[in-house]
């Protein structure tokens, strides 16, 4: 029996919301010039995640008040508790993988006492005395192109024998699920992915994703289900050798 671990983003994924866009767009820094200038790179595949929050992130220095308001508008996604839940009896670790920021992550893990085995996102907070910090997770010192190397993470879990569960919505993703066993997608990944020819399973909610888990769990355990994959090359991210 092999073991199983699942990888979930968080923005549009657990999260009904992207809650970085919320704050995006709630605090204007999508207008500021450099923003609007590393958006059209990113949108042209010119430069990754990293470029893109080097420029937006240090705009949410001293609005610590005004990002805690904005999160209390976002929630989890339909089913995102049951799905915890379940991953809890089957003894799945859930990591939660993010290449947004840490502290809004945290604050609503916390507030709505979702437990996961591990959240891995960029060290961007305010410290206790309300002093911002700004940092990027990746640990990956190949890849120039993400803030968070979501691929790393995965490759990593890979290389120590666990069968990966991947599910996710946008362009982090993509490269993020590169080496993943089986993917749920939605939204922009699911377009990438059907677009690539990778095979994955669609979903809007968790229950979507339990209506699957559920009935075939011996397979997945097994490494049968359908929809397996081979590892595709996330191809913007490089590795050490
Ligand atoms: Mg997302
Ligand atoms: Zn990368």
């Amino acid at each position: 029996m092999q073991k199983i671990a699942v990888v979930t983003d968080f923005d549009g994924t657990l999260m009904e919301q992207d809650v970085g866009d919320v704050l995006m767009e709630g605090l204007g820094v999508l207008n500021e010039p450099q923003v609007v200038e590393a958006s059209r790179q990113f949108r042209e595949k010119k430069v990754g995640s990293l470029a893109w929050i080097e420029a937006a992130y240090p705009n949410l220095a001293d609005r610590q008040e005004q990002v805690n308001k904005l999160i209390e508008s976002v929630h989890l996604r339909d089913g995102a508790r049951d799905f915890i839940d379940f991953c809890q009896q089957k003894d799945v670790p859930v990591t939660v993988l993010s290449d947004g920021m840490l502290y809004y992550i945290e604050q609503i893990l916390g507030r709505d006492q979702v437990i996961v085995d591990r959240v891995i996102g960029n060290p961007i907070t305010y410290l206790e005395d309300g002093q911002f910090q700004f940092g990027v997770q990746n640990t990956n010192p190949a890849c120039k192109w993400c803030g968070c190397c979501k691929a790393s993470v995965v490759k990593q879990l890979k290389e120590e024998g666990w069968l990966v569960i991947y599910i996710g919505d946008g362009s982090s993703d993509y490269y993020g699920s590169g080496f993943a066993d089986w993917i749920f997608a939605r939204a922009s990944l699911a377009r990438y992915l059907k677009e690539e020819g990778t095979a994955y399973y669609p979903f809007e909610t968790f229950h979507d994703i339990l209506n699957i888990l559920r009935p075939a769990w011996d397979s997945f355990l097994s490494g049968t289900a359908t929809h397996r994959l081979q590892g595709r090359f996330p191809a913007a991210c490089k590795f050490p050798n």
